[in-house]
């Protein structure tokens, strides 16, 4: 029987998945106390910032127990966030076993629930662990009660301090003892299934994989079966915290494989390596393809940035299949890209690791979501409201749903069903998982909770609900297009669509928001909104005093000159727009609307 045992850590964000894997890694000596960083595997700078982990990652650890048995144990680290549910079953999908961590001081939340789901699903093997029991606040029982009820684990957990280091060889027994052994057919065709990537410039792209079955060496000819594009393998080794070269990775391996691949286009996350002379007839087909939910304009600040932003995507896409994107012009930014994400976490942390990791300046559009409408007859997607029909030629719009689960402390139970009534949800489902704690669902649309809906659960259950969702087919909606014009012109990029319902407040907020935005010109400025050509809010800028100079000092020229030459570098980033300049911040604003 094999001695690998590949297995991931599940956990609702926060709960010390991190902090657990810090601590394997220090126990099976693949990483001494002076060498620890902090959460070594968020690598990221950005990750480390945020504490969450982005992207999937596989570390080989080696492990001899008491009877001096040797084992080689593949931990790969899955993000917890609700916008990357993809990347979770992307890892699952390589591992035989899922270790389930649970704060003891938060019990069950959303995505502990979402992701034992996604285990169960992928028939993994959970091993259940309680954690933080040092803090005096842990209440265990509640915890493994909400776990037997809520989530229909039966096995008996692990009590833990991923801090202190108590329970960590339970833990590191339990995976040798519970997680089955990963099944091992080295003598048949290679199938090693891609479940991540990076780019690395000397080396192009560097791929991860799970070998199921055969093996994959150095000199081998290789052939990615989606892209039916085929390689020689340059090296292949383990993931230790940096790549160890090795002869050849075989069936029950988790690894690197190095071919040389300069087209990023022949990877595809989810595909299956096999040997070009001895195809597989299991190529592995776990993985759906994934699609984005939420569209966002990207331009660079200056158009010298173009290029720079276009190789910062197709790099970025490397390490994050899911995220999309295509040039786009638009009449008030310039070039840039319409860029699809799985959510608005995942759009914040794309432009953050742009402008940090590329050094670009960008200026990001309000999302929205993709609209289905039907227009003289026909049915059009729609990923940009600039782009949509006139009102007067829409027949329908179908708007994408997701189904929520929020799970709350009863306390907050009036305040949260009033924010989800707000954002036009319906309620399919109220569940106690014991006598404080409620498991809400909601039927939502999608556009409803890609701004703000997080922030706002968050604040109305101080910080105690948590939140989770799946995309659901879509509905039609009495929706209508917003436009707002800006000294009689309209500016596409400032296009909402938005609920008939909500239009009049959504025009009064975007309106007083630009008033207060748009500097003044030397000409007053009507900012109106409209909605099948009727205006239904507007606001004026009132027109500057010539005398603007002359108020601010006396008689220091140099001081007057400086003053003038900031402005004027202030005005460089500005965008103009008919006879008016908007500053970028204008287009960031709407994003804001609630
Ligand atoms: P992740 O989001 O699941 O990866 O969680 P992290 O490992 O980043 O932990 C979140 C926070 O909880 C950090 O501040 C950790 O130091 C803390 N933490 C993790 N495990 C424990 C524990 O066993 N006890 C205590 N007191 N704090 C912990
Ligand atoms: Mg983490």
């Amino acid at each position: 029987m094999s001695n690998i045992r590949n297995f991931c850590i599940i956990a609702h964000i926060d709960h010390g998945k991190s902090t657990l894997a810090d601590r394997l890694l220090e126990y099976t000596g693949t990483i001494s106390k002076r060498e620890m960083k902090e959460q070594i595997l968020d690598g990221m700078e950005l990750e480390r910032e945020r504490g969450i982990t982005i992207k999937a990652k596989a570390v080989r650890m080696n492990y001899t127990d008491k009877n001096g048995n040797p084992y080689v144990l593949n931990l790969i680290d899955t993000p917890g966030h609700v916008d990357f549910t993809y990347e979770v079953s992307r890892a699952l999908a390589a591992c035989e076993g899922a270790i389930l961590v649970i704060d003891a001081t938060q019990g069950v939340e959303a995505q502990t629930l979402a992701n034992t789901m996604l285990a169960k699903n992928a028939n993994l093997k959970i091993i259940p662990v309680i954690n933080k029991i040092d803090l005096p606040t842990a209440d265990v029982d509640s915890a493994y009660e909400q776990m037997k009820e809520g989530l229909d684990v039966d096995a008996e957990p692990i009590l833990a301090s991923a801090k202190e280091g108590i329970g960590i060889s339970e833990i590191v027994d339990s995976i040798v003892a519970n997680v089955p052994p990963a099944v091992v057919n080295s003598d048949e065709p290679l199938s090693a299934l891609i479940f991540d990537s990076f780019y690395d410039s000397y080396r192009g792209v560097i791929v991860i994989v799970r070998v199921f079955d055969g093996k994959i060496k150095k000199g081998m000819k290789v052939r990615f079966i989606a892209s039916n594009a085929e390689y020689e393998v340059l090296e292949v080794g383990y993931m230790k915290l940096k790549p160890v070269e090795f002869d050849s990775l075989s069936s029950g391996d988790v690894g690197y494989v190095v071919a040389g691949i300069k087209d990023i286009h022949d990877i595809k996350i989810g595909d299956t390596i096999t040997e070009s002379a001895r195809p597989t007839k299991h190529p592995h087909a776990g993985y759906k393809e994934i699609h984005p939910f939420v569209f966002a304009g990207l331009y660079p600040n200056s158009t010298s940035e173009y290029d720079g932003l276009k190789m910062a995507l197709e790099k970025l896409k490397l390490s994050d299949s899911s995220l999309i994107y295509f040039p786009e012009t638009s009449v008030a930014l310039g070039f840039g890209f319409r860029c699809g994400f799985l959510g608005s976490l995942h759009l914040e942390i794309v432009k953050e690791r742009l402008e940090r990791e590329f050094g670009l300046s960008l200026l990001v559009t309000a999302p929205n979501v993709v609209y289905k409408v039907k227009t003289k007859g026909k049915y059009i997607t729609i990923d940009n409201p600039a782009r949509f029909p006139n009102n007067a030629d829409i027949e329908e719009i179908w708007e994408p749903y997701v189904e929520a689960t929020i799970i709350c402390p009863v306390d907050y139970l009036g305040a949260i069903l009033e924010l989800c009534q707000k954002r036009r949800g319906t309620q399919t489902q109220m569940k106690y998982m014991n006598t404080k704690i409620v498991v809400l669902k909601y039927h939502l649309p999608l556009a409803e909770i890609i701004v703000g809906f997080y922030d706002a659960l968050k604040s109305v259950s101080k910080g105690y609900a948590s939140f989770d969702y799946e995309h659901t087919a879509e509905q039609q909606g009495d929706l209508v297009k917003l436009e707002i014009m800006i000294n009689s012109e309209v500016v596409d990029a400032f296009s909402v669509i938005t609920h008939k319902d909500k239009a009049q407040t959504s025009a009064h907020y975007l309106t007083e928001k630009l008033r207060g935005i748009i500097p003044r010109h030397m000409f007053e400025i009507p900012i109106q909104a409209k909605v099948n050509n009727k205006i239904i809010a507007r606001e004026t800028i009132s027109a500057m005093r010539k005398d603007v100079l002359a108020k601010c000092y006396g008689g220091d020229i140099t001081r007057k000159r400086k003053l003038l030459e900031k402005q004027k570098e202030g005005k460089r980033k500005m965008r103009q727009f008919g006879r008016v300049e908007i500053p970028p911040e204008a287009f960031v604003a709407v994003l804001k609307i609630d």
